[in-house]
C-alpha cells in the first residue's frame, strides 16, 4: 500500500529534470514557428516589445513608489516603528515589543520624515565627536610633553 502511494512521487522526481530541457526546446520551436508566421520583422517587434516593457516598468515604478515594509519578523503584525526618531537605525514593534537596534530603518524614516535633517544631524554629531577626540589627543600630547 505504501509503495503504491510513493510511486507517483518517485515518477515525478525521476523525470522532473526533463521539464527545463523540454521547455527550452519548446521555446526554440515556438520561436521558429513564430518567425515563419510573422516573417523577418519579428526581431524588431520583439526588440520593441522589450523596450516598451522596460519603459512601462519605469512608468509603473515612478507612479507607485516603494512603501516601507512594517511587518514584524517576530509576530507578523504591521507594527514596526523607528526606535529613535533622530536616527535611521533600529526598529521596535508596537504590537509585541520586539526590538532590533541594529537593523536599518531607512525606509521607515523615508516614509515618515525628511531624511536630510537626520543625515545632517548625524553628520554634525559625527564631526563633533571626531573634533572632541582630536582635542583630547592634543591635550594628551601637551600633558605628556610637560
Ligand atoms: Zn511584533
Amino acid at each position: 500500500m505504501s509503495s503504491m502511494q510513493s510511486q507517483p512521487q518517485t515518477f515525478l522526481s525521476r523525470w522532473a529534470w526533463l521539464l527545463f530541457p523540454l521547455l527550452a526546446f519548446g521555446a526554440v520551436a515556438a520561436t521558429f514557428g513564430l518567425l515563419k508566421y510573422v516573417g523577418p520583422k519579428l526581431p524588431f517587434i520583439l526588440l520593441g516589445a522589450v523596450i516598451a516593457i522596460g519603459l512601462l516598468w519605469i512608468l509603473v515604478s515612478s507612479l507607485s513608489p516603494a512603501k516601507a515594509d512594517r511587518t514584524c519578523p517576530e509576530c507578523g503584525e504591521q507594527g514596526l516603528e523607528r526606535l529613535d526618531p533622530n536616527t535611521t537605525r533600529g526598529v521596535v514593534c508596537s504590537s509585541c515589543g520586539y526590538v532590533d537596534p541594529d537593523i536599518s530603518a531607512w525606509y521607515l524614516a523615508e516614509d515618515e520624515t525628511l531624511l536630510e535633517e537626520i543625515v545632517l544631524s548625524e553628520r554634525a554629531q559625527k564631526r563633533a565627536t571626531s573634533n572632541s577626540a582630536e582635542s583630547q589627543d592634543t591635550t594628551r600630547k601637551t600633558t605628556s610633553a610637560e
